[in-house]
């Protein structure tokens, strides 16, 4: 893995509330437990995942901000979590600001590849790093999509789903050929799917129509310990492991590496 370098995976959609943060705090707790080193990287201003996996605004330091703006080396703001062998760098406040003032910088849609890439490779050896990107399409979520090998995609289980996911498909295909043309869909995780709700089952049967195998066969339900878990600062599978939303965390993970396993070799 380490010769290869980490496979760069960024959790996007640009509508807001779909599961984003959740699938990126948890998918990466999941996976570090398996052994894997990970390191998620918040580029979202809101700083979810840097709260739900316990860093409070006060106590975040320097993140993703220093990454993009500054060109800092990633294991600079990297910061080790509770949760063995996961690290984050966390969005710092002036985050918000750093989609603006990347407009004027030359290449600014390559800020984050270039920092997540060094040369010089990573101090330390993740096999993964996850993006958790912001809910729009701006250059923060650009250059979260330059940086990846891959994107993974949450789609909520309401109406409307699909409509949101045309748009994000087109981004990505515009993004492979002008900026990232090595840019795969690794997959799409259907949300907080209801099994008491006949639409869920529409939503994930129009998708699976539509996008076939790319759908994970792993369903995460709407589940109310998933909810909760961020205000303990908590990913789900510690707060209450077993309920079915940690449960289906770790279904996820595992399904993700198997897929992973299963891509053919790239020939460098
Ligand atoms: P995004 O990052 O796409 O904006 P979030 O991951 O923050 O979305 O989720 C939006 C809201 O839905 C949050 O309050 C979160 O706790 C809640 N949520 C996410 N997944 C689930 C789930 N499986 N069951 C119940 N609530 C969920
Ligand atoms: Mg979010």
């Amino acid at each position: 893995m380490a010769a290869r370098g980490p496979r760069i995976l960024a959790i996007a959609n640009q509508k807001g509330g779909v599961g984003k943060t959740t699938t990126a705090i948890n998918l990466a707790t999941a996976l570090a437990a398996t052994g894997e080193n990970i390191l998620l990287v918040d580029l979202d201003p809101q700083g979810n995942a840097s709260t739900g996996l316990g860093l409070s605004r006060s106590d975040r330091g320097a993140g993703t901000y220093s990454l993009l703006i500054e060109q800092v080396a990633p294991h600079t703001v990297a910061r080790k979590t509770f949760v063995p062998n996961l690290s984050i760098i966390p969005a710092e406040p002036d985050l918000a600001g750093a989609e603006i003032e990347l407009v004027g910088e030359d290449k600014r849609e390559y800020r984050l590849r270039r920092a997540l890439r060094p040369e010089a490779g990573h101090a330390e050896d993740y096999s993964y790093i996850l993006i958790d990107c912001p809910p729009s399409l701006g250059l923060l979520t650009l250059n979260g999509l330059v940086a990846a090998d891959a994107v993974l995609v949450p789609l909520q289980c309401e109406f409307f789903a699909l409509e949101g996911i045309s748009q994000l498909t087109r981004t990505i295909e515009m993004v492979k050929r002008a900026l990232n043309p090595t840019l795969r869909l690794q997959g799409i995780v259907l949300t907080m799917f209801d099994r008491r709700n006949n639409l869920s089952d529409l939503v994930a049967a129009d998708a699976r129509g539509f996008f076939g195998e790319q759908v994970y066969e792993t369903v995460i339900p709407r589940n109310i310990r998933v909810s909760e878990a961020p205000s303990h600062g908590k990913p789900v599978i510690l707060y209450d492991f077993r309920s079915p939303g940690a449960q289906a965390y770790v279904r996820l993970a595992n399904e993700l590496l198997r897929r992973e396993r299963a891509r053919p070799a790239v020939v460098a």
